[in-house]
């Protein structure tokens, strides 16, 4: 049996381990439920993929765990179209307050033209 020739000193073996880290997984907004899910694979949560349904994840549950998990995909779907909705509404308002913003300026500007003649 082979043994080690020479003890490996702690920077050896950091070194070593420098290359065993995880890396961060890609995960993407699932289009039907809004969980994150990972790209180009069917999202676990619901089954869908491309908003086509591939896997039924139904199949094996029970009544009642069927109908909780029902509800959850319904309330996820709500929550998500509510907050993109907030969402497009804040951007709105953003936009709003930028263009009146930007014609105060103009307005003021005026004013201090006006002043110094
Ligand atoms: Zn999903």
């Amino acid at each position: 049996m082979g043994l080690p020739v020479k003890r490996h000193t702690s920077s050896k073996r950091k070194r070593r381990r420098s290359h065993l880290g995880l890396q961060e997984c890609n995960l993407v907004k699932c289009s039907h439920c809004g969980n994150q899910a990972l790209s180009h694979r069917v999202c676990g949560e619901c089954g869908y993929y491309k908003n086509i349904q591939v896997v039924d994840v139904f199949a094996k549950l029970d009544k009642k765990e069927k109908k909780k998990k029902e509800k959850e995909l319904t309330m996820k779907g709500k929550e998500v179209v509510k907050k993109e909705k907030e969402l497009a509404i804040n951007e709105k308002e953003i936009e709003k307050s930028v263009k009146e913003i930007t014609k105060e300026k103009k307005k003021t500007n005026d004013l201090l033209k006006n002043k110094k003649k």
